[in-house]
């Protein structure tokens, strides 16, 4: 294997889960939050069996970046291929991990180029069972939104676990390459309030609740990489942080074009919860520097 993962068994049977992270190689507290579940989780506490890889594509984590030492981003390269580069490589390694797997979690920060809200989300799968039990483990994670998109989307962990109809979700958790210790403690407890809600663990302490709750299946929606993007090389300057409520128009930062050194304020093009922001300054054109969704507020009982 291309990747390390260890199974911790149960010693009653039950349902098999997998947890992965690193899958990009620059968001560091998802792997912590990994190796800590593999040293916590005790195998008399576990009804079945959870499968721990906290770092999938590891030449990305050993240059600290997203993307591989091929230049691929594991997240667009999945089924991948047995004998091709190491990204697709570890891609289809992934792939035959799922296929040992009844459920799947997948661990994210924003990288050192995102702050990202603290969010819980999946694919909105046109199996209603699957689609419930993916509401189901988003909202027992326990995060500020819980956010369900576009399912037609292909590369990506969850592509394959709709796929298989393996319920799945993803999590985000802040970002920008500065150590957050609250992230990794969030993605520790978030993954064992997941056990719990799958009949896995018992927990003791009182579970949090998400506040905030969206699903747009429309093309596009949920994706982090191709919202707002920069019309130029140069220097953004944010004004807004994750979770801030906007209304079309608002400026969010400004950007400082390399090739004239002027200042141009960006507005948001719709209004909503601010889900991911660009936080480090260099941006270069097409990269993006906001995404902005509507999610509803919900109510208590
Ligand atoms: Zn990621």
């Amino acid at each position: 294997m291309l990747f390390e993962s260890c199974k911790i068994v149960g010693h009653v049977d039950g349902p098999r889960l997998l947890v992965t992270a690193g899958v990009h190689g620059d968001e560091w507290e998802a792997m912590i939050a990994v190796r800590r579940l593999a040293e916590t989780l005790r195998p008399e506490e576990i009804r079945g069996r959870v499968t721990l890889a906290p770092i999938l594509n590891v030449s990305a984590y050993r240059a600290s970046r997203r993307v591989g030492e091929d230049g691929l981003d594991l997240a667009r390269t999945i089924p991948g291929v047995r004998d091709g580069s190491p990204t697709q490589q570890v891609a289809f390694q992934f792939t035959k991990l799922l296929d040992d797997a009844d459920y799947y979690v997948d661990l994210h920060t924003g990288g050192v180029r995102l702050s990202i809200w603290p969010l819980a989300g999946y694919l909105i799968h046109s199996d209603h069972a699957v689609l419930e039990t993916q509401r189901l483990m988003a909202r027992a994670f326990g995060l500020n939104a819980v956010w369900g998109t576009d399912p037609t989307v292909e590369g990506r962990t969850l592509s394959a676990a709709r796929d298989r109809s393996v319920p799945a979700i993803y999590v985000e958790y802040l970002g920008s390459g500065i150590f957050c210790p609250i992230a990794v403690q969030a993605l520790v407890t978030g993954c064992k309030q997941v056990m719990a809600a799958l009949g896995m663990v018992r927990l003791n302490e009182s579970c949090s609740k998400p506040r905030f709750f969206a699903e747009d299946a429309r093309p596009g929606a949920g994706h982090l990489q191709a919202s707002h993007p920069a019309p130029v090389d140069g220097l953004f300057e944010t004004i807004v942080a994750p979770g801030d409520l906007v209304e079309s128009g608002d400026v969010i930062g400004h950007l400082t074009a390399d090739a004239c050194g002027a200042r141009q304020p960006i507005s948001a093009d719709r209004g909503g919860r601010v889900v991911a922001i660009r936080t480090l300054p260099r941006i270069q054109a097409g990269e993006a520097m906001a995404v902005i969704a509507p999610f509803e507020e919900i109510q208590d009982g």
